[in-house]
């Protein structure tokens, strides 16, 4: 097997293709022929929707085909085990079967870096030879064998470290020279103030952290304090890496190789250029292909070229999941954007967003309980609001102890 130069920039022509929207219908086309042939699901929804002899399909064309949820998949995969009429190949061609929660049956192919893990670590700075210690679970799930596939594609040494042992992991990659962690940030947090305790040097110098939040103190916790360079990857057992940090970390591009969008809940149709939606996958995978497959993750699209180089548009990270949103004038909103305006400031003690419909017209109040001893500026905030979910937002400030916190950050009272 020929070695990887370390030199080259990007993993994948693709990353950095001429025109975006004619490379995803390229993809595009491809999965749909595909999947129209091998896979008896697809093919169900494809004629539903009147698309009979996908040929020159491209994106666009999707628009008439329903979506298929992911929290459909237990009750699909149950009425036709184990894999919903979704496999494209006979069973006995797989290399492993997993399990998700659901619970989800996940089938993986026999092609190296099945799930198109390393574009994500080469951008994060991995390179052949680096020893890396991979604490995903390497049972039932299949995260833990997600990144070893991308790791060894790349060409490092992998630590199959697994889930929990926090001692023995960090006294195996002290002496092993790890300057690698692939795994949640949460349990590098772990392993990095294990490594204190025991008086043990742990020399991780960079992370790829995946399936799970990442929130900006965390990461400047782990970046300032401990000084490991942190890349985030987003992606699904089903649809393998959707997309990953670059060096700007502003957001994930889009991963080479599969078509993703990001739909409106409330319409069904593409959302504007950073308003949030569901991220839909199409992907021409030859063993699992899938047609407008809905992750139930909620993200936005900018559009806005990279400093990197890259040319596919970035998902402006993880904004929660379908089914927490409520919908008001039309315009989907979703409790992180209020906390994305609010959580942190010192003036602001509690908040609730309540949508009304005086009138039969939506109305967007969010009540403040400001913090002791501060009267904050409810203009300001009014305003910060309303640019943070593109809807006039009314802003109230009300006693302390008025909020029900049980309630939720975002309630509908229609
Ligand atoms: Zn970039």
């Amino acid at each position: 097997m020929a070695l990887v130069s370390p030199e080259r920039v990007f993993w994948s022509e693709m990353e950095t293709v001429h025109d975006w929207a004619a490379h995803q219908d390229r993809l595009t086309a491809r999965a749909v022929r595909y999947a129209a042939e091998h896979s008896a699901e697809a093919r169900a929804r494809l004629e539903e929707a009147g698309i009979r002899f996908p040929g020159d399909i491209g994106l666009a064309d999707l628009a008439p085909v329903r979506v298929l949820a992911k929290d459909d998949l237990p009750e699909l995969q149950a009425a036709h085990p184990p894999f919903g009429g979704m496999l494209a190949v006979g069973i006995g061609e797989l290399r492993r079967i997993y399990q998700s929660p659901g619970p989800i049956h996940d089938p993986e192919g026999r092609r190296p870096d099945f799930w198109r893990m390393a574009p994500a670590l080469w951008a994060a700075g991995f390179r052949p030879g680096d020893i890396v210690l991979n604490t995903l679970s390497y049972h039932l799930t299949p995260g833990g064998h997600m990144l070893d596939a991308g790791l060894r594609e790349v060409g490092c040494v992998v630590i199959p470290g697994g889930v929990g042992n926090s001692a023995a992991q960090v006294s195996l990659a002290a002496d092993a020279g790890a300057r690698g962690y692939v795994g949640t940030p949460q349990f590098l947090l772990t392993l990095l103030e294990t490594g204190i305790e025991r008086e043990t040097a742990v020399g991780f110098a960079k992370a790829l952290v995946t399936g799970a939040p990442l929130p900006p103190d965390l990461r400047a916790r782990l970046q300032d304090d401990f000084e490991v360079d942190v890349f985030q990857a987003y992606g699904t057992a089903d649809a393998g890496t959707l997309g990953y940090e670059c060096a700007a970390k502003q957001g994930w591009h889009v991963a080479p190789g599969v078509v993703v969008e990001v739909l409106d809940p409330g319409t069904g149709e593409a959302a504007e250029p950073n308003q949030p939606g569901q991220v839909v996958v199409t992907s021409p995978n030859d063993v699992y292909p899938l047609v407008r497959f809905g992750t139930g993750d909620l993200s936005a699209l900018e559009l806005a070229a990279c400093s990197c180089g890259r040319t596919s548009p970035r998902l402006t990270g993880f904004l929660g999941r379908v089914g927490e949103g409520v919908k008001v004038r039309g315009m989907f909103v979703h409790p992180r954007q209020l906390a994305g305006a609010l959580a942190g400031d010192p003036e602001v003690a509690s908040y609730q967003g309540v949508v009304t419909a005086p009138d039969h017209r939506d109305s967007l109040t969010v009540s403040i309980e400001p913090a002791a001893g501060h009267a904050p500026d409810i203009d300001a905030l009014a305003a910060r609001l309303t640019a943070a979910v593109k809807l006039r937002v009314e802003v109230r400030v009300v006693p302390h102890g008025s909020i029900e916190e049980d309630a939720g950050h975002l309630v509908d009272a229609r």
